[in-house]
């Protein structure tokens, strides 16, 4: 079976509007955060390179214009889905200035091989470098991206079909002979087996976008459902929930573990006289000096209003009492400067060492009862379950 060129460019068409579309459509339920906007990007580019498309379909028709036209809408959509994937990279780059500098190259190009060295042909191969110029800037920003990203699978997809679009420019050359001559539609759009992987790789990038997109979206509604909005570390349910799953391991590998809860002192004094977002400022500033001053396997939550739970795993009731009056004397030992004015803070601590007959409710009402202890006896102490 052979299918026409006539026919693989109207695929061409059809698919990239599909699929830019459908781009767009899918970011219509959301609220318009920085991914979704960058695949409304991507499906832009999509849409004017479809449009690009069209026009140099109808070049034969209808004369050069449409097929400079043409050329620039494509040029023009490869740039815009560049920024699409800087957008869901989350980087801030506009690449203005690199955008400019293609277009322009190409333009010059194109008028040399048109007016000085008349070769419709290398006229077609300027469009391709530049295209595959363009692909290759993207590529590379996308593998920078995929080396700080968690999860890089998405990234790595978009990266391949992106090194193959750059490789382009060569793979038209080897499927066709360089000739001077008028553009027929053969060398327009290559060899129909070249115009159906154009196609075909087109399809793969814009579904491996869409999921590079729908990952990152996952992650930051992932950390936005574990981390505490205020201070940053793992909210109530992160914390309870590692705490449980410490406590299977403990149980299984026959480990100590301890928790301690902290609560800051007179806290509603600070809210009362100094404004509550004084004491959202507290906050943080209590949150970021005990983080600094635990070990780095033990995780910090946000228990409560202004209460944090401290997990230790490993750590026996001795040592666990350390880490918690180590932390009180950090708060104790500097000022919290609040708008300008340092003031004095104290928290208090309830320390609970774990033992084989505790549930993780039991543990937790445990350090709760010797937090309220430790604020019975006059705060700026930590107390240590059973000691
Ligand atoms: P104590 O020494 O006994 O712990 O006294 P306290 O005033 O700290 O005790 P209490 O637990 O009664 O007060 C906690 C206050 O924390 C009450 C609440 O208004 C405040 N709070 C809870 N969450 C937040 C928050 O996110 N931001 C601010 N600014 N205040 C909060
Ligand atoms: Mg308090
Ligand atoms: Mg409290």
């Amino acid at each position: 079976m052979s299918i026409d060129i006539s026919t693989l460019a109207l695929l061409t068409i059809t698919v990239a509007f599909g699929l830019g579309a459908m781009s767009i459509a899918l970011t219509f339920h959301h609220s318009g955060t920085r991914g979704t906007q960058g695949l409304r990007h991507w499906g832009r580019g999509l849409v004017v390179y479809s449009a690009g498309f069209s026009l140099l379909y109808l070049y034969p028709k209808f004369g050069l214009p449409l097929l400079y036209a043409g050329w620039i809408c494509v040029l023009v959509s490869m740039l815009v889905m560049y920024k699409a994937l800087l957008r869901i990279c989350g980087s801030g780059g506009h690449r203005t200035r690199f955008g400019i500098a293609v277009i322009g190259t190409t333009i010059l190009a194109w008028v040399y091989f048109g007016l000085v060295a008349p070769n419709p042909i290398r006229q077609n191969d300027v469009t391709s470098v530049a295209i595959g110029v363009i692909a290759a800037r993207a590529a590379w920003d996308i593998w920078r991206y995929a080396m700080r990203s968690r999860f890089r699978a998405p990234a790595f997809a978009v990266l391949a079909w992106l090194l193959l679009t750059s490789a382009r420019p060569l793979m038209e050359v080897m499927t066709r002979d360089v000739h001077a001559g008028d553009l027929d539609p053969m060398s327009l759009f290559g060899p129909p087996g070249m115009v159906f992987f154009r196609v075909l790789i087109l399809a793969l990038l814009s579904i491996s976008v869409i999921w590079l997109e729908i990952s990152r979206l996952y992650e930051v509604v992932e950390d936005q459902a574990t981390h505490d909005e205020l201070t940053g570390v793992a909210n109530r349910r992160a914390i309870v929930a590692l705490l449980e799953s410490e406590l299977v391991r403990a149980k299984r590998l026959h480990t100590p573990c301890s928790i301690a809860i902290f609560d800051i002192d007179h806290f509603k004094r600070i809210n009362d006289t100094l404004g509550h977002p004084a004491g959202d400022q507290v906050m943080k500033w209590v949150t970021k000096v005990i983080g600094k001053s635990i070990r780095p396997y033990d995780t910090l939550g946000r228990y409560g209003g202004e209460e944090f739970l401290l997990l230790m795993p490993g750590a026996r009731p001795e040592a666990a009492i350390i880490v918690a009056e180590r932390a009180r004397a950090a708060i104790q030992g500097q000022d919290c400067i609040v708008d300008g004015k340092p003031i004095r803070i104290t928290i208090s601590a309830g320390v609970a060492a774990w033992s084989e007959d505790v549930d993780s409710d039991a543990l937790l009402r445990s350090a709760d009862s010797v937090l309220y202890r430790a604020k019975q006896a006059g705060r700026n102490r930590a107390e240590l379950a059973g000691a």
